[in-house]
């Protein structure tokens, strides 16, 4: 097989991770990325002190990262530090009312079952199940379903499991439990797979797995050290990286790929790989090579745009976990807000974290760093003022639960969202994660990881396979880069 001048655009973890399977086959690989820092949506914020994760926060399926750095025969140890989180979070329901999920599944059965009496035995039947899941979509399937065709779902133990593909989340999980609290927990991690859990395959409770049977894990610097451990690893195989390089065009001729135009320049090259959103690299291409239209980009269901905010407070913050989930308001009217009239949330439910809770280099001494995230529709208008009175209403929600009169206490603040998402990652309607995995929406009904219309132009993200989060894009970047293994070896 000859070598190849590979180009990627984008440093998201598919492209990071697309990057080193290349390179470790002897290509000659190339990143390319827009912005000043690596990382895509996982870049990292520093101000007086203080370090927040810009995007990614909750850091589940450590196998698949460890998975990632075995591949290279090297340990994820050999790079950076991982504590498991103890309680794994807080969510909120009222004043004073809370449940805190610990890091064992004995600890959570007993905060079920003092919410609602015999629940912990459900639990066990419902884990169970979640693990055989699991078990059958990460440790499988995941990395053997480029998304090519149907009959990569089909197999002896999905047929079993074909029910669990017909219903949905929220109607399992309604089934067996009660207590709306714990409802609204079991239904919370399919919020990462970027739909409604109503709209959710019942097959993806494997991340009710996730969340209880693995657990939940924090790297002392955040995200970002796993951004970083990535870059060394790719630059111990020989990938370059370029960053400030927003490439403005791919130059196609008879239907191949010839290299591309960054900054008026012409680089010729091989074969690209687009870890950037799938519409705006098509943009990249003349028309007539474009797979897909305008209106099938307007047509999917997008996983949500968020309102963030990164905030120094000059003070420690009680009764707060590491990770928090304000549920204290009207989840399904929030969710309506997203998906099926977009709009503001007139009370939104939010989500707040506080890495300095665990790992106190993360603020100066004394203080926090808060990272506040609102889930919001996509595309819609993100003036200062908006965002200024949902920042007002998220501290005096958390005045509420702490107990302290917060507003005194923040040193600065940074606000990120819609417009943000489209000017610093050319994100479709803001997406902050993709398109949503809903049955439609799923392995080979998702965009192509490779153009059927463009020869050696190829994707991977969020947009493609296996879908939305972080350890999903770096299986994308396996995926993409097997494909252009074999590929190569079939010319
Ligand atoms: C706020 C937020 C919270 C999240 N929380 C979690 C979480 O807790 N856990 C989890 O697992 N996942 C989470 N996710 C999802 C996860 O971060 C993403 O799914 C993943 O990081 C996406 O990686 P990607 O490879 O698709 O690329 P992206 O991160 O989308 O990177 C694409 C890159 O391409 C670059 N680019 C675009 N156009 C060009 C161009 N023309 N030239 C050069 N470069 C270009 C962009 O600047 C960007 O850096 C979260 C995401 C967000 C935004």
């Amino acid at each position: 097989m000859s070598k190849k001048k590979i180009f990627i655009i984008g440093s998201g973890f598919s492209s990071l991770s697309s990057a080193c399977y290349l390179a470790k086959e002897g290509h000659s690989v190339t990143i390319f990325e827009k912005n000043k820092s690596l990382g895509g949506r996982a870049r990292q914020f520093k101000k007086n002190g203080f370090t927040f994760d810009m995007g990614p926060s909750w850091y589940w399926m450590p196998d698949v990262f460890e998975k990632f750095f075995s591949d290279f025969d090297r340990k994820r140890s050999d790079f950076y530090e991982l504590k498991k989180l103890d309680p794994a979070y807080k969510v909120f329901f009222g004043h004073n009312d809370f449940i805190t999920i610990g890091d064992s599944i004995e600890k959570i059965k007993k905060a079920f079952e003092i919410e609602e009496k015999g629940s912990s035995k459900k639990l066990n039947v419902f884990i169970d199940e979640a693990k055989s899941n699991y078990q059958l979509a990460v440790k499988k399937m995941l990395y053997e379903m480029p998304g090519n065709s149907p009959m990569e779902l089909i197999n002896s133990q999905t047929i079993r499991k074909i029910s669990s593909f017909i219903t949905n989340i929220r109607k399992d999980v309604r089934k067996k439990f009660k207590s709306h609290r714990l409802r609204l927990i079991l239904e919370f991690p399919v919020l990462f797979l970027g739909a409604k859990s109503s709209n959710t395959p019942g097959f993806y409770n494997f991340m009710n797995f996730a969340d209880f049977g693995l657990g939940t894990w924090q790297a002392k610097n955040g995200f970002f050290d796993l951004v970083n451990a990535m870059v060394d690893l790719g630059k111990s195989l020989g990938v370059k990286y370029k960053t400030d390089s927003n490439i403005d065009s791919i130059v196609v001729n008879s239907n191949e790929v010839n290299g591309i135009y960054l900054n008026g320049n012409f680089f010729s090259c091989d074969i690209v790989v687009s870890g950037a959103d799938y519409a705006h690299t098509e943009s990249l291409i003349p028309r007539v090579n474009r797979q897909y239209s305008s209106s099938y980009w307007k047509s999917r269901t997008w996983a949500p745009s968020s309102l963030l905010f990164y905030v120094g407070f000059d003070t420690k913050i009680p009764n707060v976990e590491h990770h928090n989930l304000f549920f204290d308001t009207d989840f399904d009217k929030h969710a309506r807000s997203i998906y099926d009239k977009p709009q503001w949330p007139d009370e939104p439910l939010f989500y707040a974290n506080f890495t300095s809770k665990t790992f106190k280099k993360t603020a100066p001494k004394g203080c926090e760093n808060g990272f506040f995230l609102i889930p919001i529709a996509t595309n819609i208008d993100d003036s200062t003022q908006i965002r200024e009175r949902y920042f007002n209403l998220i501290v005096s929600r958390l005045e509420k639960h702490t107990g302290v009169k917060l507003s005194k206490n923040i040193l600065f603040k940074e606000s990120y969202c819609v417009s943000d998402f489209k000017n610093d990652y050319n994100s479709y309607g803001g997406n902050a994660y993709g398109l949503a995995n809903t049955l439609f929406q799923t392995a080979f009904l998702r965009p192509n990881l490779k153009s059927s219309k463009v020869k050696n132009l190829y994707f991977s993200g969020q947009l493609t396979v296996p879908g939305p989060g972080v350890p999903p894009a770096i299986v994308s970047g396996k995926l993409v880069s097997d494909l252009i293994i074999k590929d190569e070896k079939n010319i």
